[in-house]
């Protein structure tokens, strides 16, 4: 059994309706239903309207992976919680950060670089494998497009990952790294770059199939359940 968390701003899908018309229970709700369908994982969600945005230290440590997609209320999340959330994966807890959640306060204190990158509206992507032996691409082709999506383009301010297991092209002719993985203590960490609110990109069978391949490699074994410290051998 793995004890999934999925989080969400959950802010476009309230004041948009089109995005509401995508994902009318929310980014979450979507995320949510593809995953419970696997007898495996066991599923909660939390949004940032909850108190201390729903992620307790009870929640964190009582969550193997946590999914986390966010965008325009990033300055307002508490720092308190990004911090408990950082102490959490250094002790073993796997993240998956979604999209514009590449500039999470949760994902620069891990990562410690500007976490920018370049951007423009309505491109469509072709996503490219290229780290195919890794556990996150398997079932998943050597490349599919994806009809519509947010151009992100290099550079991409990451320190060096350690897979970069997708490469995205886009049709306006940027690249990006947007599949890659990081080690932080104990955790293991998945960026994932598809997944602009206004497009269904949660609703493609590819796209499903890696998040679901990344809850399952971001479980990192035993979850450690102590921070990290210096110890003396004698
Ligand atoms: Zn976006």
């Amino acid at each position: 059994m793995i004890k999934v968390t999925v989080w969400n701003e959950y802010y476009h899908e309230r004041e948009s309706a089109d995005v509401a018309k995508i994902y009318p229970d929310g980014i979450h709700g979507c995320i949510a239903a593809f995953l419970e369908k696997d007898e495996e994982f066991q599923i909660r969600t939390a949004t940032f309207d909850m108190p201390e945005h729903g992620l307790t230290e009870e929640v964190l440590s009582d969550t193997d992976v946590l999914l986390i997609w966010s965008h325009l209320l990033q300055e307002e999340f508490s720092d308190e919680v990004a911090a408990r959330v950082q102490k959490h994966v250094l002790m073993g807890m796997g993240l998956i950060a979604l999209h514009s959640a590449h500039l999470s306060k949760i994902l620069r204190r891990l990562l410690g670089t500007s976490m920018t990158l370049c951007w423009r509206h309505d491109d469509s992507e072709r996503l490219f494998c290229t780290t195919p032996s890794h556990p996150i691409a398997k079932g998943i082709p050597q490349s599919f497009d994806i009809p519509k999506e947010e151009m992100y383009g290099e550079y991409f301010d990451i320190p060096k990952p350690d897979d970069i297991i997708f490469t995205g092209w886009f049709a306006g002719g940027a690249v990006f790294r947007s599949g890659c993985t990081f080690t932080r203590g104990y955790g293991r960490i998945f960026y994932f770059q598809p997944g602009h609110e206004e497009y269904p990109v949660y609703q493609m069978p590819e796209i499903q199939q890696i998040i679901r391949n990344a809850v399952r490699w971001c479980r990192n074994g035993e979850r450690k359940q102590e921070e990290l410290t210096c110890v003396q051998i004698v």
